[in-house]
């Protein structure tokens, strides 16, 4: 069984978002999405799956087809640098159930694995294979895949804890995201919530303005963090 990996997509670096931030990981790069967002920060991960078609027959010469067991393997020898925490990311890791549910059962549970998904699709089973789903929705989906995103939601904290992890890049932005976090929450309460900046907006100063008091209040009301990426700022990848 063969997954598709984006070339030099298993390494070892530091965990630069959400609860587990500053940890120690290795991490996994799947190629392909079914989103196209503006800021994503893997464009190069995005072109060999087209969400109309599916993976494209030809194969990029930015991915490449590991077996389960090499991918297993490479992850194993990162491991055993005392590294036990594993992030799948990508691209989107519920493009690749199958061969996710393999490499789950090869990896055992002595890593802890943490799946980075856009919660647009379900997890069918992957969740039994994951400790901690870190999600993103995005908010310029909520209103057109408002049901998708709840029934992903659902579907992940079922069977594991979840992470609610919102990229904002405006007030607008910030707004929507505090109705997902409490639709969201209803279901089931994440484990962590959190509004991560987008970079360009940080770097635009907006913090240091006027609406800095706004912003605190509703941090203390909906009891949400506020982020910025950290591999940016100490420039690590
Ligand atoms: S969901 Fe993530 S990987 Fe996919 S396009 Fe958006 S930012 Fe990029």
């Amino acid at each position: 069984m063969n997954l598709r990996v984006m070339k030099n997509g298993i390494w070892a670096t530091i965990q630069g978002e959400g609860k587990l931030i500053g940890t120690p990981s290795v991490f996994l790069r799947v190629a392909g999405c079914n989103l196209r967002c503006t800021w994503c920060d893997t464009p190069h991960s995005l072109p060999d799956y087209d969400p109309a078609k599916g993976f494209l027959p030809v194969i990029t010469n930015k991915a490449e087809n590991l077996t389960v067991r090499e991918v297993a393997d490479r992850i194993e020898i990162l491991t055993n640098y005392s590294l036990d925490h594993v992030v799948i990311t990508g691209g989107e890791p519920t493009l690749h159930i199958p061969e996710l549910k393999a490499l789950g059962e090869l990896l055992g549970r002595d890593v802890h694995v943490t799946v980075e998904s856009n919660c647009t699709l379900p997890p069918l089973g992957l969740a039994w294979h994951t400790d901690l789903a870190s999600l993103s929705p995005k908010v310029f989906h909520w209103r057109g895949k408002h049901k998708s995103i709840v029934h992903a939601y659902k579907a992940w904290a079922r069977s594991t804890d979840v992470q609610l992890k919102i990229v904002v890049a405006s007030l607008e932005d910030i707004r929507v995201a505090a109705q997902m976090i409490s639709e969201l929450s209803y279901h089931v309460e994440p484990v962590w919530a959190g509004l991560q900046i987008e970079s360009s907006w940080l770097r635009n100063g907006w913090l240091e303005k006027e609406h800095r008091p706004a912003l605190f209040e509703f941090l203390a009301s909906h009891n949400i963090r506020l982020m910025a990426q950290m591999h940016p700022i100490l420039k690590v990848a």
